[in-house]
């Protein structure tokens, strides 16, 4: 019995760290009599799901619900959990992750209080690591960011508990993996070295491969380049630290890597070889896509990268199932091949359809920073005070109600989370008063539409806009008159502007347009009819009319008067300056003096 407990307590240190020795153990506790045979089964069949074959897992979890079957009522209800859990994983990496969701959804309607289970306290915060693990990565699946991170920040929490190192490893992969997703490069890039770190120190093959090889995507994104070939290299050089065939579900990341240091035949051969694995692989698809595509870019055949990107991005199923990042490098890539091929057209559009999603990334990288904050804190919070209920419970019924109680309050505060998120979300790139972008926005996004402009070789307007003695309509109406005025000055912006320009309220009464594939001529002709719109008296709610008030103006265009925003700016500025000197109520342009970098 000893021995049997040995391995059980060998097959719960390992199931995360070494799948391969997990499944030695759990074999070695389910041929062994006794009530802990069934655990045995269970840890087989998630060895098996995680590093063996889906058939396999299947036959241990039959014999593992038989065996649970037969044990004592709260051991059995538990076992029987944890084996739907194992169910779940099934599911979702068959690809059904709807149905996936749906047991687990069942699993939560329904689990039975594991404190009755029989697992000790390390055990116990290991089931939860796994619950919440799954749910993370079905919540990432599904696109639920929200979800997907506060299960994953959970689960790095369980793991923490339960001391399994193999479990921390994998929370902190997970973590850094989903990080790197939503493209907040910053944090990915911090706990995935950690990661790789705990599991070079530890010898764990299956996340030394994982955290190696999305380093070197990170670093690739970040222009690191020797970076993201050393960690190329290592995975070449180590094979051996790596799940036995591991090394060819990474040779697109290898071959990344060497074409980030101008490696171009070597991460050529890296791709050939693994060609059809890669591209049979639906997740794999896209990344290899891209890589290949700018593979055969720097060999100068952008019309064999046109043929690599162009099936995929046909493909809309596979496209969308794709991350954004991988999207972007793919249209990126193929927006490339086709202006080498003289195609602008096409080039133009998938140029517009990837900066389109880099926009997408910046804002998501932004917010998942700021809401992975958030959500470790107050998480960690309400866990801690969960946990010392569920310490007490053992001992007094009386604190059942509580534990409910604070389980209600930990979901009532994820909820509040959630909504405080959304809304500070808003908050972060709009003004409150008219609606419109504010200065954050206009620094986001700006520069994207510079880059457009210049790529192709368009112009760009950038106006700043102030109304004229406004302190006056204050002093003599009202602050709240005064409000009235920027909220209806903000509207005409809108209606009088295109839809494609960006209008940002700058600050008290300044704004500024960014007004793309428009020349200085026709900007100003445009603010020109907006002057004479804001001439008109309109009513007010009130059914007072609301005071009218002029506004002057300067602009610049791009590429002539500057090459960054911030030149832009200055130059318009100095322009609204000159045009308030000359007596207000005009629009002035920035002297064509082209830009001097000596300023
Ligand atoms: P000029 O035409 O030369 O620019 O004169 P001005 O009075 O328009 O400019 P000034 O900078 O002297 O004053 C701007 C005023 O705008 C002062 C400030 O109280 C007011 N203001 C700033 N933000 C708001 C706001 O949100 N609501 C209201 N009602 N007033 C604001
Ligand atoms: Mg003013
Ligand atoms: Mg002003």
């Amino acid at each position: 019995m000893a021995e049997t407990g040995d391995a059980l307590a060998r097959a719960w240190a390992l199931c995360y760290l070494d799948p391969v020795a997990a499944r030695i153990a759990g074999h070695e506790v389910a041929a062994s009599p006794g009530p802990d045979s069934a655990w045995g089964w269970w840890h087989v069949a998630l060895a098996e799901i995680r590093a063996g074959t889906p058939e396999a897992s299947a036959l241990a979890l039959a014999r593992a619900r038989t065996a649970f079957g037969a044990a004592a009522p709260a051991q059995a209800a538990l076992g029987m959990t944890m084996c739907d859990e194992i169910q779940a994983i099934a599911l979702r990496r068959g690809g059904d992750v709807a149905g996936c969701k749906d047991l687990l959804d069942t699993i939560d309607r329904q689990t039975p209080d594991p404190a009755d289970g029989g697992l000790s306290p390390e055990c116990d915060a290991l089931r939860r690591f796994i619950g919440h693990n799954s749910r993370a990565i079905t919540h990432k699946l599904l696109g639920n960011v929200d979800d997907g991170l506060r299960h994953f920040y959970a689960a790095a929490d369980a793991a923490a508990a339960s001391g399994n190192a193999g479990a921390r490893l994998t929370a902190l992969s997970n973590l850094g993996g989903y990080h790197q997703d939503l493209f907040n490069l910053d944090d990915a890039l911090g706990i995935s070295e950690q990661a790789l770190a705990e599991a070079l120190a530890a010898a764990s093959p299956p996340l030394i491969g994982t955290t190696c090889s999305n380093l070197v995507i990170i670093h690739h994104a970040l222009g690191q380049a020797d970076r993201a070939f050393e960690k190329a290299r290592f995975l070449v050089e180590h094979p051996d630290a790596l799940m036995p065939g591991a090394i060819d579900r990474l040779r697109t990341q290898i071959a990344l890597g060497h074409l980030a240091v101008g490696k171009v035949e070597a991460a050529q051969r890296w791709l050939s070889e693994g060609a059809s694995a890669q591209i049979a692989d639906g997740d794999g698809a896209v990344p290899w896509a891209w890589v290949q595509a700018q593979v055969s870019l720097a060999q100068g055949n952008p019309a064999h990268a046109s043929a690599v990107a162009a099936p995929l991005l046909r493909d809309t199923a596979r496209a969308r199932a794709s991350t954004p990042y991988d999207l972007m490098q793919l249209l990126r890539a193929q927006a490339q091949a086709c202006e080498q091929l003289g195609d602008l057209a096409s080039a133009l559009a998938h140029t517009r359809s990837a900066q389109s999603l880099y926009e997408e990334l910046v804002g998501r990288s932004a917010r998942a920073r700021h809401r992975a904050l958030q959500v470790r804190h107050e998480l960690s919070r309400a866990e801690s005070e969960r946990d010392q209920a569920r310490r007490s419970q053992l001992s007094a019924e009386a604190d059942r109600a509580r534990l409910a109680e604070l389980n209600s309050t930990l979901q009532a505060k994820i909820a509040e989370i959630e909504d405080l998120h959304r809304e500070l979300r808003e908050q972060a790139l709009r003004d409150p008063l008219t609606g419109l972008h504010n200065r954050r926005y206009l620094f986001e996004s700006g520069p994207g539409l510079l880059e457009l402009a210049r790529r192709n070789e368009r112009p760009l307007v950038v106006a700043v806009l102030d109304l004229d003695h406004f302190k006056l309509i204050n002093d003599t109406f009202g602050h709240q008159a005064g409000d009235a005025v920027l909220r209806r000055f903000a509207h005409l912006l809108h209606q009088v502007l295109r839809k494609s320009d960006v209008i940002i309220r700058h600050g008290g009464e300044e704004f500024v347009a960014l007004m793309p594939e428009i020349t200085a001529e026709g900007a100003a002709a445009v603010l020109a009819r907006l002057q004479e719109a804001c001439h008109e008296r309109t009513p007010s709610p009130g059914g007072r009319p609301l005071p009218t008030c002029s506004f002057s103006a300067g602009l610049a265009v791009f590429p002539r008067q500057g090459q960054t925003l911030d030149q832009l700016l200055v130059r318009a500025d100095r322009a609204l300056y000159s045009a308030k000197h000359h007596g207000r109520g005009r629009i002035e342009r920035a002297p064509a003096t082209g830009f001097s970098s000596l300023e």
